[in-house]
């Protein structure tokens, strides 16, 4: 920035006025100190000075004399006054005196003093205005060095301008190194940081080049920093920018700060452009358009525009992040705005010893410090709580006036944060992870045993959704076509979570309630749109409302109608639930063979599931020759 730039941002900032104002005070203060100290003396004092000759001139107003002395010292007044004792021989005695006289209209004197005041007054005022409409016109034409003055309550009064943080290259010193874990989300960020070191690659063979890509998982987890990342591995600037921060201050700013980031962008290119919080502007337009509302849509339209609008072989790419994926704006995810949807979720027991062990390089440790027994305790905690975690014992440890931290520091750390963290982020019990571990292999183990999609993974670490565990199935997209089989198979893999809760435990838990919501779903659409009921029949009972928002779904039912589907509904999910228990009862010891598997891992891949059943054949096939021996 240059000097002039740096002036310009010097008189936009509201310190302007404070010190201009101290200023002017002082300055009165000083004119007022030295030249208009006056004091008021008796008459007969008066007539004293007169007779020894000290009197230069004297001012008549009304029956006040003011009267100037022919020398003063540096502490005596410069002016005395005093109220006219009845003295017809005044004007005698001042001639014989040979002082100069004059008489005056009592209106008050303008003093130096009123000068100073209205002329620093009118100064402040054109400062005013002239800051006001500076900064209109930075609102309209969008700034050029963007940044607000940011300072304290003040720094909104820079509304318009994008707050976007402009991180300077040698300040993004975070590298990929710095996040440990989230290999997958790396993997698919180390094509981006390519993309903005060579562009010319991609698009010598007319690839078209990824504007966007959105960081999708729970708080914590380290989306903020892997953005960082990937700034700091491309060595190009990052622009940070918070998605609430396009709607909180101002009615109708929110468009202008999209446009203002995006130019600022331009020009830095290429760049990382990282919007944390999407969600703030990217929520799903209900079509309403009232209020408040309708702020947030124009500035999502803008952000879409801009999306759209850019050149992408300038290399700008936008991250965004959120941690509630399901509520944003279709509109959003279309292909050339963030296609790319990177799931960066709570680590493993693997990733949280990684991501201790990060933190602890930074942190002088005991020797022997066991970080895997951190790791151990802390299933479903974030890489925020686990830094938390190990900055908590470095505080305890310095608190004791010790020099290195040691395993007990750790411990009770860890019960600390764990304790705080507890609402915030889901930290699970033993007995709630072993249930949780269950309910997974049920979904699994049915899914398996019906030979359709193959499982892919299993998983107990809780995820962006609020889910507490997650079973992928290779297909779980809706196919073009789906048979009546199908859908069955699928209510029953659903239910199969609470079927197992209920085989092993003789509970139920409210984890199945995503399950139950989706087994719903699939019963509500086979018995009133797909026609796979026999007792509704051929009948469309709802319709899709918005089928390209949100889908749902609005009934046309009559009041009995209604009442039938919903029985309809109930007696399918009943018979799913009973097929998935048979299912599970049949194969009660490959449930706790790959439920105590997964407790031990938190993670399964299809294969090792494919390999622990088979596995569990053998040993299943020699138990009961061992029994009859
Ligand atoms: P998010 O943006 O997902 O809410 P942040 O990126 O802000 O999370 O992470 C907060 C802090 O937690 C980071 O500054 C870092 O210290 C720590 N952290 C989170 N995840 C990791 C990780 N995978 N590796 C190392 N540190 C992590
Ligand atoms: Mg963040
Ligand atoms: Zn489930």
């Amino acid at each position: 920035m240059n000097a002039k730039d740096g002036f310009r941002k010097f008189l936009h900032s509201p310190w302007v006025f404070l010190v201009l104002f101290a200023a002017v005070l002082l300055l009165v203060n000083l004119i007022g100190g030295t030249n208009n100290y006056s004091m008021e003396i008796n008459y007969s004092e008066f007539l004293k000075m007169l007779d020894e000759g000290e009197v230069a001139s004297v001012v008549v107003t009304n029956d006040t004399l003011t009267i100037t002395p022919k020398s003063h010292g540096i502490n005596q007044p410069a002016i005395y006054t005093t109220k006219v004792v009845n003295n017809d021989a005044l004007v005698g005695e001042l001639r014989a005196a040979n002082v100069e006289f004059s008489a005056k209209t009592p209106a008050q004197p303008i003093s130096i003093l009123d000068i100073v005041m209205s002329a620093s007054s009118l100064l402040l005022m054109g400062l005013m205005i002239y800051w006001l409409v500076s900064i209109w016109r930075a609102t309209r034409s969008k700034g050029e060095n963007g940044k607000s003055s940011g300072l304290g309550g003040f720094g909104g009064f820079g509304f318009g301008k994008s707050t976007a943080k402009q991180f300077d290259v040698q300040n993004t010193t975070t590298r990929f190194t710095d996040v440990a874990g989230q290999d997958e989300a790396k993997e698919s960020l180390i094509e981006i940081v390519d993309i903005l070191k060579n562009p010319g690659k991609y698009t010598s063979v007319g690839a078209e080049i990824p504007k966007g890509a959105l960081l999708v998982g729970p708080p914590g987890t380290g989306k903020t920093l892997l953005a960082k990342a990937v700034a700091g591995e491309a060595g190009c600037p990052f622009f940070f920018v918070s998605g609430s921060a396009f709607v909180e201050m101002f009615v109708g700013t929110g468009a202008a700060r999209v446009r203002d980031l995006f130019q600022q962008a331009a020009k830095k290119a290429p760049c990382i452009v990282f919007i944390d919080e999407i969600d703030a502007i990217g929520k799903k337009r209900d079509g309403t358009g009232l209020g408040s509302n309708d702020e947030r849509e124009q500035t999502l339209n803008q952000l879409l525009a801009e999306m759209d609008g850019f050149d992408p072989e300038k290399g700008i790419i936008v991250l965004g992040a959120t941690n509630r994926p399901e509520i944003l704006d279709k509109a959003l995810l279309r292909p050339g705005r963030f296609d790319r949807r990177i799931p960066v979720e709570l680590p493993d027991m693997k990733g949280r010893e990684e991501i201790l062990q990060v933190h602890a390089r930074k942190k002088t440790m005991a020797p022997g410090i066991n970080l895997k027994r951190v790791a151990d305790a802390t299933p479903g905690a974030s890489g925020a709580d686990l830094a938390n975690i190990l900055n908590e014992a470095a505080l305890a440890c310095v608190r004791d006036g010790r020099s290195s931290v040691t395993q007990a520091d750790l411990d009770k750390a860890t019960e600390y944060v764990l304790a705080g963290s507890e609402k915030k982020s889901m930290v699970i019990s033993p007995e709630e992870k072993r249930i949780i571990a269950y309910h997974e292999i049920g979904h699994a183990l049915v899914a398996l045993k019906q030979g359709g999609a193959p499982v892919r993974k299993i998983t107990i670490i809780p995820r962006t959704n609020g889910a507490l565990g997650f079973t992928m199935q290779a297909d779980e997209q809706e196919h073009v076509l789906q048979t009546k089989e199908d859908l069955k198979n699928r209510l029953q893999v659903l239910v199969a979570g609470r079927a197992a809760e209920e085989l092993m435990f003789e509970t139920c838990t409210s984890g199945a309630s995503n399950d139950i919501e989706r087994a719903t779903a699939i019963a509500r659409n086979m018995v009133t749109r797909f026609g796979m009921s026999d007792t509704i029949g051929l009948m469309a009972l709802d319709t899709v409302v918005d089928p390209y928002l949100d889908g749902s779904l609005k009934s046309n039912a009559s009041e009995e109608a209604a009442a039938k589907v919903e029985a309809e509904m109930k007696r399918l999910i009943s018979e799913a639930y009973e097929g998935a228990m048979k299912v599970l009862k049949e194969n009660a010891s490959t449930l706790n063979h790959l439920a105590e598997y997964l407790l031990m891992h938190e993670n399964i891949t299809g294969e090792e599931m494919v390999q622990l059943v088979e596995e569990e054949k053998k040993t299943a096939v020699m138990e009961p020759a061992d029994a009859a021996m």
